[in-house]
């Protein structure tokens, strides 16, 4: 949560200001990853090294990590979806039931028919249930069954 009281702010803005600077000359990343290094380690040498405080420090690298993803990354993601196309379906087309009967099912074929429909399309009655892992054809194998 990087959103602190103003007054605490106050004693840290002028040295930010100063760090940003540097890293904005340049490729900034050895460089941040040092400075953030070199906090760690001052923080490290003043409280002793400690499981809590390696815990603390490694949840706040992750917890502003996940800020910025959420906050900077999605917007810039989005923007480039409106920009350049979508590779997912959209989360409110998720096919949730089946387009010939309408049962909910979580595995759809790729016409939108649960597995039920598509065996039946091959040609199995209603009284199957289970297919063997093996039986990856289901119209050849509901050939075979007719003719035997
Ligand atoms: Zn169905």
């Amino acid at each position: 949560m990087p959103y602190i009281p103003k007054d605490d702010k106050k004693s840290l803005d002028r040295s930010i200001a100063h760090i940003s600077t540097e890293l904005r000359k340049g490729d900034f990343r050895g460089r941040l990853n040092y400075t953030i290094s070199s906090i760690f380690s001052t923080l490290l040498q003043s409280n002793g090294a400690s499981y809590a405080l390696i815990n603390d420090f490694i949840g706040v690298l992750e917890c502003a990590k996940m800020e910025a993803y959420r906050r900077v990354a999605v917007p810039y993601e989005d923007g480039k979806i409106s920009a350049n196309g979508d590779i997912y379906p959209p989360a409110n087309t998720i096919q949730t039931h089946c387009l010939d009967c309408s049962e909910k099912s979580a595995v759809f074929s790729k016409n939108g028919l649960c597995l039920t429909c598509v065996m039946k399309e091959a040609g199995f009655d209603e009284s199957v249930r289970v297919i063997s892992p093996q039986d990856i054809d289901i119209e050849e194998l509901a050939n075979t069954q007719s003719e035997a």
